[in-house]
């Protein structure tokens, strides 16, 4: 029985993908293919009695993998999928087994970090649990974390999701504690873990990898992280003493997404920037600003290039910019013909680069505004001014690929030849870190809480791990600073199955005695702590949206610590 269930359920899940993949890859696919594609995949999950949260998994899994893609298309073919994908019924699954038997039963659940993970959490956990009753708390005054804080200013498309972030909030089992901090002066994991059945931490990445090389502490090298906190007004950044006016150079290492959004943030146009969201002081340094060339810095070559191709196609297309790409960069091994055939992404990534450099002026114009591309390259070390506290340049190593045994993977080896690049500031784009807290298990080598599908778990091997009953990780401080938003609706999915999973099996103690909200809010009174509540953060966005309204912007944040208090409590 259990194998020929086991058969069915692999055999619709493949079937699945493959209706799943050919409905969403064929772009001129009418409604009444989609409408079919979609009666078969119900007609399968009916049919199908146990493999229904599988065949749900794969569908969900495929949507994340092809999000990318499918973004660049417009995301209307995603949107879609997502929708569906959403509303498929979940039949048999764990949520509704846990949900027809928890009904009933008070369940106090605390999430740490309001961005997207937490917030999809909430979500699904009002979904799963009628009785569960969520506090959601956050370091800042004003939630939804790297959508406000990280996603760039000139993307507001990608904000929209604060309104389905909104509706979680303000739903009655649903609250929001914002100027609460897990760890420091603020509570503690233990607290929490005494007050709450359930703790779910998705408090994301807030601190940056190093290179590890000589001169990373000079004035002048920063953290993409830093700066796209300074241009999206964080208040932890305001204040940061970033001087756009001594050089006319900018390099940035990494070539992914952030550094796309960093690099294109110096170069745009302050015409078109000030018709965003972006910082008030931002704004006013860019619009003073003399950097004119940024270079993007990558250690590998441009079949590995880790953008995706809306956002460099967005870059090349900045107005008046002139972009510069060494051909004989573009020349490919059979590994990397073998890459590419096996990546679609990296395909339209590599053909955007190839049309950039054919298609490129040899020299720019007086003042035009300059983006290089510089491949094969990693940095050696930051080389100091004159008064040895400032960088002038970056000494750069090049590089050639060799395929890595294990991973199958081209990796970037130095080659021992250097040249340096004169510049004023370098932005360093190569990766975000999670950051412990007293009492919680982490691994500091990849910088996340280690987990079992959510479950955090103690002790280095993996034969001798302990799940921490009632405690749970998701977004990116359970996987790793990778993925975009989307991705941590699923990670989210996961998590709180496996909550549901435990409340079940009484693991997580459901019906306890434990005080939640209430043992909450006397904790922060005891400390003194002025929580922002989620009326506190409507009253910061109605200011916000007034002052960009005289400015023409769709908000003007506020990023002063104090001034967000002092509105959020007026
Ligand atoms: C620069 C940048 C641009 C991006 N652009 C896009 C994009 O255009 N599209 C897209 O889909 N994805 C984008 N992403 C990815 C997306 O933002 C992430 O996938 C997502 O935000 C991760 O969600 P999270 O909830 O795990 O972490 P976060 O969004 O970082 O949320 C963590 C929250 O925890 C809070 N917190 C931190 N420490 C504590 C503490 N000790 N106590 C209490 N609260 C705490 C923070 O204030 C924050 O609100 C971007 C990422 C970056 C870095």
């Amino acid at each position: 029985m259990g194998k020929v269930a086991l058969r069915a359920g692999v055999g619709c899940a493949v079937v699945a993908c493959g209706i799943a993949a050919v409905a969403v890859g064929r772009r001129a696919r009418s409604r009444r293919g989609w409408g079919r594609a979609v009666a078969l995949l119900k007609e399968l999950e009916e049919g199908c009695a146990t493999p229904v949260l599988r065949l749900r998994q794969v569908v969900d899994a495929m949507a994340v993998e092809m999000h990318v893609e499918l973004a660049s298309d417009g995301g209307s073919k995603l949107k879609m999928l997502l929708t569906f994908v959403d509303s498929l019924p979940i039949g048999m699954s764990l949520i509704a087994r846990s949900f027809s038997l928890l009904r009933s039963d008070q369940l106090h659940v605390c999430v740490v970090g309001s961005g997207p993970a937490g917030f999809y959490t909430a979500e699904k956990m009002l979904k799963g649990h009628e009785a569960a009753k969520i506090d959601i708390i956050d370091r800042l005054p004003t939630p939804f974390g790297l959508v406000r804080s990280g996603v760039a200013p000139d993307h507001p498309e990608t904000k929209i999701v604060v309104n389905q972030f909104s509706r979680v909030a303000g739903n009655e089992k649903c609250s929001f504690f914002g100027n609460v901090m897990l760890g420091g002066h603020g509570v503690s994991l233990l607290e929490l873990r005494q007050l709450y059945d359930v703790v779910v931490l998705a408090y994301g990445a807030e601190s940056d990898r190093s290179l590890g090389i000589p001169g990373e502490d000079l004035g002048g090298v920063y953290s993409a992280r830093e700066f796209v906190w300074w241009y999206n007004g964080h208040p932890d950044c305001k204040a940061m003493p970033l001087d756009l006016k001594n050089t006319d150079t900018a390099v940035v290492l990494g070539q992914g997404n952030v550094a796309l959004d960093v690099a294109r943030i110096l170069l745009r146009p302050t015409s078109e920037l000030a018709k965003t969201d972006i910082a008030d002081h931002a704004l006013a340094s860019l619009q003073e600003s003399t950097i004119r060339k940024v270079y993007l810095v990558g250690r590998r070559g441009p079949v590995q290039a880790a953008c995706t191709a809306k956002e460099l196609r967005e870059i090349l297309g900045i107005k008046g910019l002139h972009v510069h790409i060494q051909e004989s960069d573009l020349v490919k091994s059979p590994t990397d013909e073998v890459e590419l055939e096996n990546s679609r992404i990296r395909k339209r990534v590599y053909e955007l680069f190839n049309k950039a450099a054919t298609s490129q002026q040899s020299n720019p114009i007086m003042g035009q505004r300059e983006l290089h591309f510089i491949f094969f390259r990693r940095p050696d070390r930051f080389v100091p001014s004159e008064s040895s506290l400032h960088i002038s340049g970056v000494r750069l190593e090049k590089t050639s690929l060799e395929e890595n045994g294990d991973s199958g993977r081209q990796v970037a080896v130095g080659t021992g030849q250097f040249d340096d690049l004169n510049c004023g500031m370098v932005l360093k784009s190569i990766g975000y870190k999670s950051v412990p807290v007293d009492g919680l298990p982490f691994n500091i080598h990849q910088g996340i809480v280690p987990n079992i599908r959510g479950r955090v778990v103690n002790g280095a091997q993996l034969e001798h791990t302990e799940v921490e009953h009632g405690l749970y990780v998701v977004g990116w401080l359970k996987r790793g600073p990778t993925g975009i938003i989307a991705t941590n609706l699923y990670c989210a999915e996961e998590t709180v199955e496996s909550v549901l999973e435990d409340v079940k099996r009484g693991l997580a103690a459901s019906g306890s005695q434990k005080p939640g909200r209430q043992g909450l809010l006397q904790i922060l009174e005891n400390k003194g702590i002025n929580y922002v509540p989620f009326s506190g953060w409507q009253k910061i966005d109605s200011v916000e949206k007034l002052r960009g309204q005289l400015k023409g912007k769709p908000r003007e944040k506020i990023t002063d610590w104090e001034e967000l208090l002092r509105v959020a409590h007026a």
